[in-house]
């Protein structure tokens, strides 16, 4: 390498035409007298113009060619955004097994450090909790992108320039942390403070802070979230409602948003992203179905049996194809989370034209089989935190026990006052997850935070909720 060849130093201001990108993919304010209310057929045209750029980028990836040459694909039979469906689907196995065969970063980028022309790149993961995470590289114009996605998102939820933004998000590989200090520093004006999950910055020190320095708007997972406003009350004796919070912003999926409003005294915003991607959809201030970026993104909603691309209001495995990256394009990238659309009318009151996502019901694969019934441990959640003798922290083991060799679900929450609720929630909590998952269950009301040990509540935001004893022995 020579030292003294500039092209070979990528700054990461030369690589970007931001001028062009302010344009095409507009943050706030510009954002909601532009795109945010394009009629659906400006729309359509929009995302068809995209669809085709996009597609002709895959066919000079390595991966796409394979995947698409294999099922008799031939560059040009995809006409329009109409043919979607015609394109064979993929998911994270193709890319573990393109990983494999392509170390270190697989050949479905399309783009990779060093080179004659390179790229400032930056890396972040996926959470993954075993293993290796997946990786993904991302350019300049597509994590500028993505950050404007994430200051639209917040925009619409009521944040405003100025604010000061707890995010409790994980820093390091995963990418929640990072991608956040980007959007709320470039694009919303607001100033992050980056404390980290608990293993990063204590939770007490977490709410010293939130006093101290005048934080307005809290972003965390739904646990940590409870976790924050638990340990400040009844640790600290401190009511984080007197913080006066303006939002807290989150991903939901079906965890209990009520419980989280109440304990914050402040709306909770869901929404929608994956460490590809960033912001794919999101709730505005009427917290009413998710908006698609429909600019950036073509989401299909796919039944996982049939393949048959589904109704609005039909759920199935979210298929995301996207709009506006230059590198590492997804098309028909299965990533197995289970939505559904809601349909376009009635308009949704903030007068945004992009259409909604019902809500995330949880992991395709984060299902269990139980005595021949499908269990979301996601539903179990939603259950034992409507319960508020509990504080919404729970655990599941599945293990087969007895002469019979019956597997048995175990359901382990916390409970505050346990000398004196015990026996009765374990007995209401049984019955309800009769009625709700439809079968018979084992509830251990245990102390606060004995369940840490299973979930890392407090040390990691990528919570574990079940332990599946019949596959570790
Ligand atoms: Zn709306």
């Amino acid at each position: 390498m020579n030292i003294s060849e500039p092209a070979n130093f990528p700054w990461y201001y030369r690589s970007l035409d931001m001028e062009q990108i302010w344009r095409d993919f507009p943050p706030p304010p510009d954002f909601f007298s532009g795109v945010f209310r394009a009629s659906r057929d400006e729309l359509r045209a929009l995302q068809d113009r995209r669809f085709l750029q996009t597609m002709k980028r895959g066919w000079e990836i390595p991966f796409f060619q394979r995947h698409w040459s294999s099922a008799g694909m031939q560059p040009g039979d995809i006409k329009s955004l109409d043919d979607l469906p015609k394109i064979p689907s993929y998911n994270v196995e193709h890319i573990r097994k393109s990983i494999e065969a392509h170390p270190p970063f697989g050949d479905f980028m399309g783009i990779a450090p060093g080179g004659p022309n390179p790229l400032p790149l930056v890396l972040q993961t996926s959470g993954g909790t075993t293993g290796l995470p997946r990786p993904m590289l991302y350019s300049p114009h597509d994590r500028e992108i993505m950050a404007i996605l994430g200051a639209r998102r917040y925009a619409m939820q009521g944040m405003r320039p100025g604010d000061i933004v707890l995010v409790a998000f994980s820093l390091g590989l995963s990418n929640g942390g990072f991608a956040n200090r980007e959007i709320l520093w470039k694009y919303m004006g607001a100033v992050p403070v980056m404390t980290g999950g608990g293993a990063t910055t204590p939770t007490r020190r977490q709410i010293e802070i939130c006093r101290a320095w005048g934080i307005n708007v809290v972003l965390a997972f739904p646990s940590y979230l409870r976790h924050l406003a638990l340990v400040a009350r009844d640790e600290m004796k401190f009511d984080v409602r007197d913080l006066k919070v303006r939002m807290v912003g989150s991903h939901i999926g079906i965890e209990d948003r009520k419980t989280i409003e109440e304990l914050w005294g402040a709306p909770c915003y869901d929404s929608y992203g994956t460490h590809e991607n960033g912001t794919l959809a999101t709730e505005c201030k009427f917290q009413n179905g998710m908006h698609v970026n429909d600019d950036c993104f073509a989401i299909e909603i796919v039944d996982p049996e049939t393949d048959k691309v589904q109704r609005d209001g039909e759920r199935g495995c979210i298929h995301i194809t996207t709009l506006f990256r230059d590198s590492a394009p997804l098309i028909r990238f299965n990533i197995n989370d289970i939505s559904s659309y809601m349909p376009d009318t009635p308009a949704c009151p903030c007068g945004c034209t992009f259409r909604r996502l019902t809500k995330i019901y949880g992991r395709n694969d984060n299902m269990v089989k139980v005595r021949g019934v499908n269990v979301f441990t996601e539903a179990i959640g939603v259950t034992a935190a409507a319960d508020n003798r509990t504080n919404g922290e729970f655990f599941c083991m599945i293990e087969t026990v007895g002469e019979a060799r019956s597997d048995e679900l175990i359901v382990m929450v916390e409970v505050p006052n346990l000398a004196e609720h015990s026996a009765s929630v374990k007995a209401d909590l049984e019955r309800r997850l009769k009625e709700v998952i439809g079968i018979r269950t084992e509830v251990k009301p245990v102390a606060p935070h004995e369940l840490n040990q299973y979930t890392g509540v407090a040390q990691t935001s990528k919570v574990k909720r079940l332990l599946d004893k019949r596959k570790v022995t």
